[in-house]
């Protein structure tokens, strides 16, 4: 379906299907040249929550406030079509908390929403992520959306909300998804391989008028963001390290 959708649409124009994220207000859009994720998978940890309370002015979707539903993540290219003036002068940089965060995290400035980040120790320099389930507070729109592998950080949940994760799951599909407890510990386990080789993929086309997020984010400037939302984080069992 998605593939006859895909062909008509371009008949007659090479232009190739590019992936979308837009703010909850709709003024900003970024952009991809490649509407294709290289992979999915959910994610339990303090900082995803914090960035969904953050950019969803403390009212995330109920399932994620609840702790019912894990982070949606999509990982795409770290390559977008250069905003025009006017949307980049609604975007911003920011890190939690501390200036040495490893995540570089790409606002709109119009409605707050959170658009993506990147871990500049683990996603670079072909990588970032963006958040898929955050609806109405943030609109990703890609083609050939992979299923998601695995659950990642669950070690920031209370254990029994994991324990229902995988029971839903098992319910509804006959099994649960593998939920890596610490990133950290887990890093030679095969899950956690195969998202590091999906990261190491280059991204791929980079047209002209392109640049990559970090080019993007070096003509912005980073600001610490100090807002908490304690409801992010009171539930965890064990901080990050
Ligand atoms: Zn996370
Ligand atoms: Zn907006």
């Amino acid at each position: 379906m998605e593939r006859e959708h895909l062909s008509e649409s371009t008949a007659g124009n090479a232009a190739p299907r590019m992936g979308t994220i837009t703010c909850s207000c709709g003024t900003v859009t970024l952009t991809l040249p490649n509407a294709v994720p290289k992979f999915r998978c959910g994610c339990c940890c303090t900082d995803c929550l914090q960035r969904a309370y953050l950019g969803c002015k403390g009212h995330p979707p109920e399932a994620i406030g609840n702790l019912e539903e894990p982070i949606d993540l999509l990982y795409v290219d770290s390559q977008l079509m250069k905003p025009d003036p006017e949307a980049l002068a609604k975007l911003e940089v920011f890190k939690l908390n501390k200036p040495d965060e490893a995540n570089v995290n790409l606002r709109a400035t119009c409605c707050g929403s959170v658009l993506c980040t990147e871990n500049e120790a683990f996603h670079v320099p072909h990588t970032m992520a963006t958040f898929n389930n955050l609806r109405p507070f943030l609109a990703c729109d890609f083609a050939e959306v992979p299923a998601s592998r695995l659950y990642v950080w669950t070690s920031h949940w209370p254990v029994e909300k994991a324990k229902a994760l995988a029971a839903r799951e098992a319910a509804s599909r006959g099994e649960a998804l593998p939920q890596i407890f610490n990133v950290m510990e887990a890093l030679t386990e095969a899950p956690i391989a195969a998202i590091a080789e999906a990261l190491k993929i280059e991204a791929s086309p980079k047209p002209e008028g392109s640049i990559s997020f970090a080019e993007l984010c070096e003509s912005l400037e980073t600001m610490i963001e100090h807002g908490y939302y304690v409801e992010s984080r009171a539930h965890v069992a064990h901080e990050a390290t």
